[in-house]
């Protein structure tokens, strides 16, 4: 208990003065107040070790103050960090006392830490890509490392399996991110400490050839360091030149990546020089010195001052051969390029002016970070998992959970209808509910990093049009599409079966240009959309094939019929009857107004003669049933010895040069001669009548097959009035 001795208001001091030492600036109010807070809060819990609870937070307060020194601001939501979590105390309290950004800091800590409680480690990018994506403020994360730094420095107070929980979070998601912000000590303490609990058989083993060696390896390096301290201390230089510690983690994974012994990978010696002078020429003369007293490895020297790492680390890395043959790394910087190496981003800030004294200042901060990060993009190895960085740096995206632990990225603003479709689209189509965290919510819920979402399907559910208002990811908006699509395509069908039974009965033609012409006409963007119609019931199709007007020209047609029909009969001649009733006056049945052509047959009516009608006509053939004595053969007259009139009528599109491709449809099938054309149009359409001389039926119907064929051209039929 190294507490239990010292006095509440030496902590306090001791606090006070590892800020003012490193800070730029120190609100002491401030912190003092927080020193408080953190201590009534925390008075009646304790730790697994026994201790005070407040001694936590109050040693990552301190942590953050000497070695990852930022800003005032970070101490006290450092002091507490832990007050909402575990405490009575609200997020609303800590920001009426401390104000926003500290509330801010320490919510993201709680955030954070609740995202990462009853969640095995799977996707370690992906947890580090999560992490990320809650975070607003960098400082949240920075005290997150301390938090966890203090932690590992205090997990052999936890069961085993804590630990190595604890332990391999820290290695694969805390210590990747120290190092990515330049917290070069802190990454390599989380690394040994995880490395401890994880794998103590390599870790005491390691340890304890170290130990071994410690008094070979000192001496070696004191040997090494002697001429190279006489020649700078002649020069006058003010510096510190000792052995580097080579970190367990480091050692260990060097030994499995090299699949070497340990002897090779330590009994490479490292030394570093740092120069107290700001001077960089300095280090190029410590360089000259060590050249002259060792020999160099040229292919082995680097200058990362003339050309920094992304991450801001400056020294120059330079190896010689040592005494007895040995190889021996020499780092050489100073000061600050030190600093740098190893509190990153903390250090660099020291040297600036001001620190976060507004939000510009934050802002220059983060982009400075993201600098960072894009310049590293030739770095092949590494531009993946910056570039998410990047990415997640402008807060574009949320990881959520399955109920199975697994994290899918998503687009910030995503819904369970995303998440679903993200699993699967057969989710995502009969997703009918969901529940966020263990409630039920909306499918339009937005949802936020961190969060475990669980889908609730019924084979019976169906992707719903009002979906596509909220849904981000593009997969479900194409699976959505794609539904709807085929349902429509579902309802054209039906419309399209509609439309083709009513061509039927009306004995109409349309061509698939005819239809697009027609859907175009009635202002639909498509033929689809009208078929859509037809099946939806929102058109007249009667209305549309026989508009009123047209039924009107009917009736002009029927008496142009009746001219028409008189005019054929004549040029016919007589009717011929055969038998006994061979020159008794006859007459044409008005039900169905035979023409010339059609098969006929004469009935015989008392005072009107003989009636001719059609073959077919339904009226003769019930009136024929009663009195079957009473029919007639009877026959046409051939026209000019062969032929007789017929009219055709024809209606469609009036497009340019219609009528020149009627007439030559017909004269040019074996010189068939057109008696008459008679054409009206009424806006866009045309009807007409056409006479021709044919020689029989099927002349006939080969003319009107032919005529069907013309685009453009909806119906022809035998002009024969309202007949049969
Ligand atoms: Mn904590």
């Amino acid at each position: 208990m190294e507490y239990a001795d010292v006095k509440h208001k030496e902590r306090l001091e001791t606090l006070l003065d590892a800020c003012k030492e490193n800070l730029p600036k120190v609100n002491t109010d401030l912190l003092r107040k927080s020193f408080q807070l953190s201590y009534e809060a925390h008075k009646n819990d304790f730790r697994a070790s026994g201790e005070p609870y407040f001694y936590h937070p109050y040693d990552v307060a301190l942590l953050v103050a000497r070695e990852i020194p930022l800003d005032d601001i970070s101490v006290v939501a450092a002091l507490l960090h832990d007050v909402v979590e575990d405490t009575e105390f609200s997020l609303e309290f800590i920001e009426k006392e401390f104000g926003k950004q500290v509330a801010d800091i320490v919510d993201g800590v709680t955030k954070i830490s609740g995202v990462f409680k009853g969640h095995e480690i799977t996707q370690a990018e992906n947890y580090r890509k999560l992490l990320l994506s809650m975070v607003k403020d960098v400082r949240v994360i920075l005290v997150k490392f301390a938090d966890r730094l203090h932690n590992m420095r205090t997990l052999e107070f936890v069961n085993a399996e804590k630990q190595r929980r604890i332990a391999r979070e820290t290695l694969e998601i805390y210590a990747p991110f120290a190092n990515r912000f330049g917290l070069g000590r802190v990454k390599w303490e989380l690394e040994d400490l995880s490395f401890k609990y994880l794998n103590k058989e390599a870790y005491n083993e390691i340890a304890r050839k170290i130990k071994d060696k410690r008094r070979e390896r000192e001496a070696y390096i004191n040997k090494f360091i002697k001429p190279i301290s006489e020649r700078l201390s002649e020069h006058g230089l003010e510096f510190n030149i000792g052995g580097r510690p080579k970190h367990l983690y480091s050692i260990y994974r060097k030994m499995i990546k090299q699949n070497t012994s340990f002897e090779q990978i330590y009994d490479l010696l490292a030394i570093r020089i740092i120069l107290e002078s700001d001077d960089a020429n300095e280090c190029y003369y410590v360089l000259g010195v060590i050249n002259q007293l060792y020999k160099p490895i040229p292919d082995r020297f680097k200058d990362y001052i003339s050309i920094p790492k992304k991450n801001n680390y400056q020294s120059i890395h330079n190896t010689v051969i040592g005494p007895e043959g040995r190889l021996v790394e020499i780092q050489i910087r100073n000061r600050k390029m030190h600093e740098i190496a190893e509190r990153g981003v903390a250090a660099h800030w020291k040297y600036k002016e001001n620190l976060f004294t507004n939000d510009k200042d934050l802002e220059e901060w983060v982009n400075w970070i993201r600098d960072i990060f894009e310049n590293a993009s030739k770095d092949e190895a590494t531009k993946e998992i910056l570039s998410s960085f990047e990415l997640n740096l402008y807060q574009d995206e949320i990881y959520v959970f399955t109920p199975n632990g697994d994290l899918k990225r998503m687009p910030i603003d995503s819904t369970p209808v995303d998440f679903a479709y993200q699993i699967h689209s057969n989710v995502g189509d009969h997703c009918i509910g969901a529940k966020v965290n263990g409630k039920i919510v909306p499918l339009n819920t937005t949802l936020h990093s961190g969060d475990q979402v669980e889908i609730i399907t019924s084979k019976n559910q169906n992707p719903n049009k009002s979906w596509l208002q909220f849904v981000k990811t593009h997969k479900a908006r194409n699976s959505i599409r794609k539904f709807i699509n085929k349902e429509e395509e579902k309802i054209v069908e039906h419309g399209k079966e509609i439309w083709e039974r009513k061509l039927k009965k009306l004995k109409l033609n349309f061509g698939p240009d005819d239809i697009a012409k027609l859907s175009r006409k009635l202002k639909f963007d498509n033929f689809q959309q009208f078929y859509k119609a037809i099946a939806l019931d929102q058109v007249d199709l009667d209305n549309i094939l026989n508009p009123p007007e047209e039924k009107e020209e009917h009736t002009q047609n029927e008496f142009e019929f009746d001219t028409f029909a008189n005019q054929v009969r004549t040029s016919a001649g007589e009717i011929l009857v055969e038998g006994e009733h061979k020159g008794i006056v006859h007459t044409y049945a008005k039900c169905c107004n035979p023409i010339p052509g059609d098969p006929i047959i004469g009935y015989i009516s008392v005072g009107e003669g003989i009636k001719i009608h059609r073959k077919n006509c339904k009226n003769l053939i019930n009136m024929a049933k009663k009195s079957e004595n009473k029919l007639v053969p009877v026959q046409w007259p051939r026209a000019n010895g062969s032929e007789f009139v017929v009219g055709i009528n024809i209606r469609g599109e009036d497009a340019p040069g219609i009528l020149k491709d009627i007439s030559n449809s017909i004269t040019t099938y074996v010189n068939t001669n057109i008696k008459g054309i008679n054409i009206s149009t009424s806006e866009s359409m045309f009807n007409g009548t056409i006479t021709v001389y044919v020689r029989d039926l099927e002349h006939l119907n080969r003319i009107v097959e032919r005529l069907k064929k013309i685009k453009g051209i909806y119906s022809v039929q035998r002009f024969d009035a309202e007949g049969n």
